[in-house]
């Protein structure tokens, strides 16, 4: 079998098969936050998932370029800025670091790129006056350039390859200004939007005046920059199917006459305890907040990805406790593997790679991936209880867990610190040695070594060091 994804663009599952010009090597990009707050628990369902599929990607043995803007230019952010009465950079700059910082509590891999929009602007003006250039954007009266949609549907372009849209209610150049509109607003959306008093000192030269870009043209413009004008895979939650990715399609289809993305993946949206995420429900949740009540990015990870990325999920604080529960058990029975183990190495137990590979390849069935790791875990342990395990083995089995792993994410890091109870038996061995008992000595080095540990010498005298 081979990996198969939900493909939004052709409305079906798909083999994923990246372009033949370099059969292994993947363009990814993920529409990144829009820093104008802390990303909240709904954002990281996407986040999170786009690692998954970076992961599974890199696990298939593709070597990927992941790429997520950073959107540091954008209605709400300028609206905050003015509020606030801060620079833009300031501003943005507080929850950008915040951003990263959450990534990585997340252990969520760093992309490859992570593109601002306030540094694109020259690409984003060039971009714009291609478009202009190719009779598809047009500017108005206030100096702002929009997307002439008419225009582009008349070069026989198709507005509306993500969904079915409704062109009944299109009235010929209408336009929408702001960077987010509703499903039923089929208008020419901006390109460029020219100066006004609200932008306070948010502005740039232009070809039209001054005045700063739409969101949507960000997208496009760092995009085909990093990974060429046509690419493998683009992500990003339901929401931006329309008009956020129907409009990079159009601009980068438009400017380019090349086909802008070949895959599609949509992640589904998180409700908490049933409902759409509210500050006025209470039901508001930041990563920080979860971490304030004593759970960890670990658990918040493990909880994200327990549910399929096409499926609405329900995130639940009860859910949290359980993943506290789930990840207790794998913790437990990795920690015996590696007791075992010794740090001897092996090649990966096949049974566990392949069903979690098989699992994988179904378009991400993570249930079905999640099931093969505790049936796993359920006969290491039966194994282990009735030491029938060899150290070989247990080796093996570790290898086949770091390897569903590496997509997974969730391991605790392995222990770097000896517990008190081998750092009593290295003072034990210094004292075997001073009166010479060197029987004693190797007998407790060898105890050391089959648990994982070895004795190095240091500065400070001589310490324990995992293998
Ligand atoms: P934003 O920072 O608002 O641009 O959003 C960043 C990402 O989070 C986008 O891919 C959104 O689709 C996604 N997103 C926003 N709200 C939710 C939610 N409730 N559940 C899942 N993803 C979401
Ligand atoms: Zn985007």
């Amino acid at each position: 079998m081979a990996l198969k994804l939900f493909n939004t663009l052709t409305r079906s599952l798909q083999e994923f098969a990246p372009s033949a010009a370099d059969a292994n090597k993947i363009g990814m990009y993920c529409c990144g936050p829009t820093v104008y707050d802390y990303a909240h628990i709904g954002n990281w369902r996407t986040f999170v998932f786009a690692d998954l599929v970076r992961r599974t990607l890199e696990f298939f043995g593709h070597e990927v370029r992941h790429v997520m803007n950073i959107t540091d230019v954008e209605d709400k952010i300028i609206k905050r800025v003015q509020e606030q009465k801060v620079s833009l950079r300031e501003f943005t700059g507080r929850f950008e670091a915040a951003f990263f910082a959450d990534l990585k509590t997340l252990n969520c891999l760093p992309p490859h790129l992570t593109p601002r929009a306030t540094e694109h602007i020259p690409e984003i003006i060039a971009l714009i006056e291609k478009l202009i250039a190719r009779g598809v954007a047009y500017r108005a009266g206030d100096s702002s350039v929009y997307f002439s949609i008419a225009k582009y549907r008349g070069c026989g372009c198709t507005y509306g390859q993500l969904q079915k849209l409704n062109f009944d209610e299109l009235r010929v150049g209408e336009r929408v200004a702001a960077d987010e509109y509703d499903k039923e607003a089929v208008a020419d959306f901006a390109l460029w939007k020219a100066r006004v008093p609200a932008d306070g000192a948010v502005f740039w030269p232009s070809p039209w005046g001054e005045g700063r870009p739409g969101w949507h043209i960000e997208c496009s413009a760092m995009s085909m920059k990093a990974l060429g004008e046509s690419f493998d895979l683009h992500l990003g939650g339901e929401d931006l199917k329309f008009p956020h990715h129907e409009d990079e399609i159009a601009q980068s289809e438009g400017a380019t006459g090349k086909p802008f993305v070949k895959h599609w993946l949509h992640a589904a949206h998180l409700l908490v305890e049933g409902k759409k995420m509210s500050k006025s429900l209470g039901n508001y949740f930041t990563l920080r907040d979860l971490l304030a009540n004593g759970f960890t990015g670990r658990e918040v990870r493990f909880l994200l990805l327990t549910a399929h990325y096409r499926e609405t999920f329900n995130f639940t604080i009860e859910g949290l406790h359980g993943a506290k529960t789930a990840l207790a058990r794998i913790d437990e029975c990795v920690g015996k593997l590696r007791e075992l183990a010794g740090g001897t190495a092996a090649v990966p137990n096949r049974e566990l790679v392949e069903q979690f590979k098989a699992a994988l390849e179904d378009d991400l069935n993570i249930s079905a991936a999640w099931a093969s790791v505790f049936e796993w875990v359920r006969k290491v342990n039966r194994a282990l209880a009735e030491n029938s395990m060899t150290h070989a083995e247990a080796a093996s089995h570790l290898a086949a867990w770091e390897k569903v792993d590496s997509v997974l994410g969730v391991s605790a890091a392995a222990e770097t610190e000896a517990s008190a109870e081998l750092k009593a038996l290295l003072m034990e061995r210094q004292s075997a040695r001073q009166s010479k008992d060197f029987k004693r000595s190797d007998a407790i080095r060898d105890e050391l070594k089959a648990k994982g540990w070895i004795i190095e010498d240091s500065p400070k005298g001589q310490r324990l060091k995992k293998i």
